[in-house]
């Protein structure tokens, strides 16, 4: 079986869904590996690394055509979904957004497992996490970005030239890049408040030093899958009171809220931005599905009337290259390896085990036939 890996073509993306070390892993148990020239040189891993791994470096026109298997980072394109007739790809895809996407792979015969349908409640499924992997790669830059445009130092300072206070961040929701973004901006010496919908977070956010915010207006926001649900107006309206007087205390906003399949919660409204203070700094990492900020614009920097600097990137995790393709390439490795070549049932093919929670949790579209959605696998 060849596995191909090809270039991200998309213009923000540096990452690449192999490296050299997980091309060894491949080539051992049997894979062949062609490697697209290139591929990894956004992520600092030559072509000649990938050799001496194994990989046959080659043009992007031999990837698609010679590969039985594609790994990639991004939703392959309608273009590149269409040289996938008959074949195998692994990506992130979100068929809930890209409908016209999995249409293709369908009419393509094609097989899709979507990185991003890993049930998050599996245990077993961590390994193939790589919504977890990146997102703890975004939290830790969404600091280091605010760090950079931030004219002090996180930590409070007494030196003789004179007393400096630190710096305060707020970050709103604690999921897995909400709870990396507390742990570098604590590490760095801020002091750090955050919130979440879900009450189970509290003890996470208390265990890493940071200050758990409570809403005047008890509501659980656990929903399915461990991740969270639309909150009611009550709530929206307790919750909007408590950010708009933090606004006016904190330096710093990280927002990283987000409810599957629905547009992102609109948290610090334009208003509540125009009462922090001159300097202070907010990074948005929900902006790609429309922001929980009102001055955010997407992959863009902007200043405001009152000198708030706004982030909006999307491209974090790409902006540290080479650790999130180490990791995203030991998820997607790790994951074809549980299904092959060493574990073949049919001579020279992977089996898709429909029994195995976290490949059928994956599994999109098996040749040309609808999987998404995947049954909810049983409560662990
Ligand atoms: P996510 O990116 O979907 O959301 C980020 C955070 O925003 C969540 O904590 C969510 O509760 C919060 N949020 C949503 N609306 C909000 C609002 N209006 N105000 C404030 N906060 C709001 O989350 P994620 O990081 O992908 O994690 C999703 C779930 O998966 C979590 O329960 C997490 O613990 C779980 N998880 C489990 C494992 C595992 O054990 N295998 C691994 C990773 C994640």
């Amino acid at each position: 079986l060849t596995v191909g890996v090809p270039m991200e073509r998309h213009p923000l993306e540096r990452r690449v869904a192999a490296t050299p070390e997980s091309v060894s892993k491949l080539t051992k148990p049997g894979f062949s590996v062609l490697v697209e020239r290139g591929a990894g040189s956004a992520s600092h891993f030559s072509d000649a690394d990938y050799e001496a791994a194994g990989a046959r470096v080659v043009g992007a026109e031999e990837v698609w055509k010679d590969s039985d298997i594609v790994m990639k980072i991004r939703p392959p394109t309608l273009e590149e979904a269409s040289k996938l007739e008959d074949r195998t790809i692994i990506s992130f895809i979100y068929p809930a957004q890209n409908k016209e996407l999995v249409q293709q792979l369908v009419d393509q015969k094609a097989t899709a497992f979507a990185m991003d349908c890993i049930p998050r409640t599996l245990s077993r499924g961590q390994t193939y996490d790589a919504l977890s992997s990146q997102a703890n790669i975004t939290g830790y830059r969404a600091v280091v970005e605010a760090s950079n445009e931030f004219g002090r130092f996180f930590a409070g300072q007494m030196t003789a030239a004179g007393k400096v206070p630190p710096a305060k961040v707020l970050v709103v929701g604690t999921g897995v890049a909400g709870l990396a973004a507390i742990q570098t901006a604590k590490n760095m010496g801020a002091i750090v408040r955050a919130f979440d919908v879900r009450p189970v977070t509290k003890e996470q956010v208390e265990a890493m030093g940071g200050h758990f915010l409570e809403v005047d207006h008890v509501e659980d926001g656990s929903g399915a899958g461990g991740y969270a649900k639309e909150m009611s107006k009550e709530w929206h309206a307790a919750a909007a009171k408590l950010l708009a007087r933090q606004c006016e205390e904190v330096d710093i906003i990280i927002t990283t809220a987000q409810i599957p399949g629905r547009a992102a919660p609109l948290m610090i409204t334009k208003e509540m931005v125009a009462r922090m203070k001159s300097g202070s700094v907010t990074v948005d990492l929900a902006a790609e599905s429309g922001g929980n900020i009102g001055t955010t614009v997407k992959d863009e920097r902007i200043v405001t009337d009152n000198g708030v600097t706004c982030l909006g990137y999307t491209d974090l995790a790409s902006r540290l290259p080479t650790t999130s393709s180490s990791l995203y390439s030991n998820n997607i490795s790790k994951f074809l390896l549980s299904m092959g070549p060493q574990t073949t049932k049919v001579k020279d093919h992977f089996y898709i085990d429909h029994e195995d929670d976290a490949v059928r949790g994956m599994l999109t579209v098996e040749r040309g036939k609808l999987m998404w959605p995947a049954p909810a696998p049983p409560p662990p």
